[in-house]
């Protein structure tokens, strides 16, 4: 584990001078199947889509679905099917980055392969890395997982319409999160209704114009 992780560094390290030369900002989305990554990259592309220069890397087990969704929003889009594999790496982002031109790009997204555990563990090179927790998982994910939400530089509760329905303690899942990463930012949002959304973009819009 130690060697594939130290492997996966050499080669991050890499990518990250790639963007940086080309003066391109990376966000590595993170987060379960489901908490809503791609709806809200969707929604995220709507809003930035003619402010800056976007492209999209979509990392999944298998199938182009999530890619063929991020092409109607009219941005470049490569997709990875890691064919069985939990999670992105940097050889992946590397070799996908070879069919992008990155001096034509501002901001760099890749939805990560859904999963809490090991996508926090494999450096790729980002930027900053984000991540969707959806009311419906639960309030008690960041103690439980908590690297993911150490790792991310912002994290977006996600579904908060559904709030209502559930036992999710905002409160109380706020506290553990910034107990775990005092400097975390966190956004409530609802691709459903709009809410946080404008909040969210204009944060990310500042970090990509950095
Ligand atoms: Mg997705
Ligand atoms: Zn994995």
């Amino acid at each position: 584990m130690k060697n594939i992780l130290g492997a996966n560094d050499d080669l991050a390290a890499l990518n990250r001078k790639m963007f940086a030369d080309s003066g391109v900002v990376v966000m590595n989305l993170m987060g379960s199947p489901g908490s809503g990554k791609t709806t809200l990259l969707e929604q995220t592309l709507t809003r930035l889509a003619d402010k800056i220069r976007i492209a999209v890397i979509e990392g999944d087990l298998f199938t182009a679905k999530d890619a063929e969704r991020i092409e109607r929003a009219g941005v470049d889009v490569i997709q990875i099917n890691t064919a069985g594999g939990c999670h992105l790496d940097a050889a992946m982002i590397q070799k996908a980055c070879a069919s992008l031109d990155l001096a034509a790009i501002d901001l760099l997204i890749v939805e990560n392969v859904g999963n809490l555990v090991c996508p926090a563990e494999f450096d790729l090179g980002e930027t900053f890395k984000a991540v969707v927790l959806s009311i419906t998982e639960g309030d008690d994910k960041p103690l439980k997982y908590p690297l993911i939400f150490k790792e991310s530089a912002v994290t977006l509760l996600n579904k908060i319409d559904l709030l209502p329905f559930t036992n999710f303690d905002v409160k109380s899942a706020r506290n553990d999160l910034t107990t775990l990463h005092p400097s975390i930012k966190i956004f409530e949002t609802s691709c459903t209704l709009g809410t946080g959304l404008d909040a969210w973009c204009a944060w990310l819009l500042e970090r990509a114009a950095v």
